[in-house]
Formats: C-alpha cells, structure tokens, sequence
C-alpha cells in the first residue's frame, strides 16, 4: 500500500530563521500539498542550553508571513500550537525508547567528566590517531556501562552522578541508504561515534527525539538540509534498532544555498554585509543586533517564496513566475539538483518587481495606504491613490518607490532637479509656462485635453516641443522625468497643476544653481 504523505519541518529555535530554513519549510510544503499530504511544524527544543527567547515566535511568524500553514498540531480544531519536543519529553515520550535501546544493547551509560573526555582525546591525539572520538575503539577505556560492573552503574544513578546515554555503534559494518537527490549514501560505521542519546536532565538530544519523532509522527519523507546527512547513517542505525525499519522515512538532502559570488555558504551575516536580507522578516539579537528582513524590506512574500522555490529546484522548462498554486504543481523532489545554488539577491527584485506590476491598481493602492499613513500621508482618496499606482507601477520595484519616486503626487516640488535647470530651463522657459498657464486653466483638465492644448501652442509658436514639455514636467513634478506629464497633470487636479505651474514661473532660474 502506498504510504501516506506526512512531512515535517523540525526547526530548533537557536535563533532566527535563516533563509535557508524557510526554503526548507517550503520545500517540505510543496512536496505535502503536490501529494495530497500533511505538512507538520515540530520545534525541536530539547537542547535547553542552545534556547533563544523569541526563536519560535520569530519562526511561527516567518512561516505565516511566507504563507506556509502547517496542517497539524497540538490542540482541537483550527487553532492549533506546533509540536514541541520539550513538551513531548515532559509525557516521557522518549524515555521508554531510550530504554529499549539500554535494554537491548544498542545503548549504555557512560558517566565520563568533560575533563575525562578531554584526557582521552589528548591520548589518541598523542598515540597518533586520526580520530579522537568515543567510538568502539575508545569506549573500552572510558567510565561506562561496558566497563563498570553493573553494581557500580546502579549505584553512580542512585547517588544522583551525572551521565549520558549513547549509542553504541557497530564496528565495521556498511551503514547503507538512499537519498532522493542524491542516490546511494555508503558510509563504513566505523567513521560515526557513539553520540549522546539522552541526557541525565532528562532530555533526549537532537538524534533522539528526531527519530522517534519521525516514527511516532509516520514521517514519510524527511526533507532536510545537507547540513544533516552526515548525522543521516545514525539515524538509519537508530531506525534499525528500534525495529524500525520497514516504516523509515525516505529521506532527501536539500543543497547549500552559497554566497553570490559562490564562494561559501551564505551566511547570516552576509546579508547586511553585502545589502540584502537573508531573513524573512527583521530579528533583533539580544545583543541589540539587528539583522535585516525581506517583509521589512518592502518585499511581497510571493516573490520572496518564487526566488527559494528556484534556488536548487528546476522547473525544466523556462519560466519563472510561478504562484504558490503553480508550483505546488510543478514542483518534484526529483528536479532538486545535488550542487549548491548561488543566492541572487538582484533576481529577488527582478521577481519582486513583476509581482508589484502583476497586481492591480486598487491592491496596489490599498498596500501603500499603510506606508503613506507612516509617512503622514493619509488625506488622499482611494480614486486619487489608484490613479497614482495605474501610473507608477511601471517604475517601482517595491511599493515604496511610488512614494520616493513619486513625491510630486503627494507634494508640490519645492527643489527642482539641478541637473535638468541647468540643461533644459530655457531663457523662453518662463515665459512658455506662463503662456500655457493661461491656455490650460482655460481648458477641461483631461489629459487628452491638455496634451491637445500643449500640441496646439508649441506648433501654434514654433516652439519646441522638448523645451516646452521639460518647462512643464520640472513646474509639476520638480524632476526631469517620470510617467506621461498629462496624466500626472489630471491626477493632482487643476488648481494644485496651475498653482505649482505660478511657483515654478517665480522660483526656477539658472542662477539659483549653483
Ligand atoms: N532540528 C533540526 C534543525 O534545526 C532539524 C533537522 C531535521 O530536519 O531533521 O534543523
């Protein structure tokens, strides 16, 4: 029977959630949905020492930013919490699996002190060996259930003696398994160390609670990044002990996502380093280091999820734009390439740009209402701000380039682009704007109207129709270019156009140039 779909992204809350963990997240979401399955949010937080306040609200936020709904969770009905491992080792879910490992020898304790631990790799280090690991060849030497006599492990429990609990891996075995991008994964056990399982806090380690996770949960795919395959050959051990073998997940190691100059993989500095986010929205370190974000950044998060859809995975055809919709689609585990993809912050803004132009001009204006409120701007009617984003859309990249680029919509120009005085404020300039100020508030203030007007009077005087036209657009607007002058001109109306039409008349001249 084929086996029902369920994936989970397992983030720890160490900090904020990188890029490349959103990529994760969406890879994992796409792969559920294209198949009818579950996509599952699970914190893992059993490692107390690495907790960051405020990681697993930052990462709960990116998610729904990004609009990635995860399907299950603790609780009844549609408003549910991610699984939490913390909370799941409180039911002493992994206890009794720790357990069956001791019980059937797959597993001991060991009560080794880090100064003990330190010893021993100092001693191979010396003895010149390549690896200084508790491993099979090490642990006969150490302070643990294989060495100590029973009598004595009971007593070291009781009295309270710290201890671990780890792995005990075969010697020289070939530890085999398939990963969907990258095929056939060998590796010789005898390369892996007997990792911690489980810890006398009461708290079971990444490799634990992950397994038994995937198992209770009837994971059937793990789709992770390649940061992980190296712990992969335990986990298949650990599947294998626990008599798991025939319900292990597949599992798929997603590639690096490296610098843009493909030199390393990119890291959370890089962004700010380079001018670019590599967070989905802002983080504060409790450092009071602030880290910069796409959703802060004016990005739409549709575009933010087409760029990751596309960094390691190809559609095999050529296009580009894909919605949510599409790419659970198109998307395929298969289609993943095994290299690293080179992270392409100007392909970001390419796609922000064509989601910005794809929307229409009444979603356009009630996205900017909120940035023009925080910039004091908020008397301006709907049909005014739809005007202005019919008109702007062409040349923003975000939304807030309306507003930077387009000040002349929200304010007279005060200051006139030097550059444009300097070549195109004619000695006639003056005296043009004032034969049309007259001419235009004579006219209906459309702009076919007012461009007949203006065609009119420059053939009418043997004028220029360049002059004559920069004259205008530095009166209305204050710079030397932007969309069609007429329209802009009908947009703010005829009083504001013929007033700022008289201010330019008095206040642009060469001289005042320096
Ligand atoms: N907790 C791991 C992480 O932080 C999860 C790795 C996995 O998906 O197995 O990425």
């Amino acid at each position: 029977m084929e086996r029902k779909v369920r994936v989970r992204f397992a983030p720890s809350p160490t900090g904020p959630l990188h890029i490349g963990g959103v990529r994760t997240a969406l890879y994992n979401y796409l792969f559920a949905k294209k198949n009818g399955g579950d996509f599952l949010l699970r914190i893992e937080d059993t490692d107390q020492t690495r907790y960051v306040p405020g990681a697993e609200e930052y990462i709960l936020e990116s998610l729904k930013w990004c609009g990635l709904t995860f399907d299950e969770g603790v609780g009844i009905g549609g408003s549910f919490e991610p699984y939490r491992q913390s909370e799941r080792c409180k039911l002493g879910i992994y206890k009794k699996y720790v357990d069956q490992l001791l019980e059937s020898g797959h597993a001991y304790y060991a009560f080794d002190t880090p100064e003990e631990l330190e010893a021993m790799r100092e001693r191979q280090k010396i003895a010149g060996s390549s690896s200084q690991q508790y491993d099979s060849v090490t642990r006969n030497t150490m302070k643990n259930s294989l060495t100590l006599s029973a009598e004595e492990v009971q007593q070291k429990i009781e009295s309270g003696n710290s201890y671990v609990v780890r792995v005990k891996i075969p010697k020289n075995i070939e530890i085999k398994f398939k990963d969907i991008i990258r095929g056939w994964v060998v590796v010789d056990s005898s390369n892996l160390d007997d990792k911690v399982l489980y810890k006398s806090d009461e708290m079971p380690t990444y490799h634990m609670a992950n397994v038994v996770d995937d198992y209770l949960m009837k994971i059937s795919h793990v789709i992770r990044g390649e940061e992980w395959l190296p712990s992969c050959p335990l986990h298949v051990l650990l599947y294998q002990f626990l008599g798991w073998e025939n319900v292990m997940p597949e599992f798929a190691h997603l590639p690096l996502i490296l610098k843009p100059d493909g030199n390393g993989k990119l890291s959370k500095r890089d962004g700010d380093r380079l001018g670019f986010p590599v967070f989905p929205i802002e983080w504060k370190s409790s450092e009071g280091e602030l880290f910069s974000g796409y959703r802060e950044g004016g990005y739409f998060p549709e575009a933010v999820i087409n760029m990751l859809a596309l960094l390691g995975w190809n559609p095999g055809t050529e296009q580009e734009m894909f919605s949510l919709p599409e790419l659970i689609h198109s998307f395929s585990l298969e289609k993943v390439g095994k290299s690293g993809s080179k992270f392409d912050p100007e392909k970001t803004k390419w796609f922000n740009e064509n989601y910005l132009r794809a929307k229409s001009d009444v979603e356009l204006a009630t996205l900017l209402k909120p940035i023009l409120a925080l910039n004091g701007i908020s008397s301006l009617s709907d049909t005014y701000l739809i005007s202005v984003c019919r008109l702007m859309k062409e040349r923003a990249t975000f939304l807030k380039d309306i507003l930077e680029k387009g000040t002349y919509f929200f304010d007279a120009p005060k200051t006139y682009d030097a550059e444009t005085v300097k070549k195109k404020w004619k000695d006639d300039s003056a005296k043009i704007v004032s034969d049309l100020v007259l001419l235009f508030s004579a006219s209906d203030f459309t702009a076919a109207n007012l461009e007949t007007t203006f065609k009119k009077y420059v053939e009418d005087n043997g004028i220029g129709f360049g002059v004559a036209m920069i004259a205008i657009r530095l009166s209305i607007t204050g710079q030397g270019g932007g969309p069609q002058l007429f329209e802009i001109m009908e947009i703010i109306g005829k009083e504001e156009s013929i007033e700022r039409l008289k201010y330019a008349i008095q206040n642009i001249n060469k001289e005042s140039i320096v």
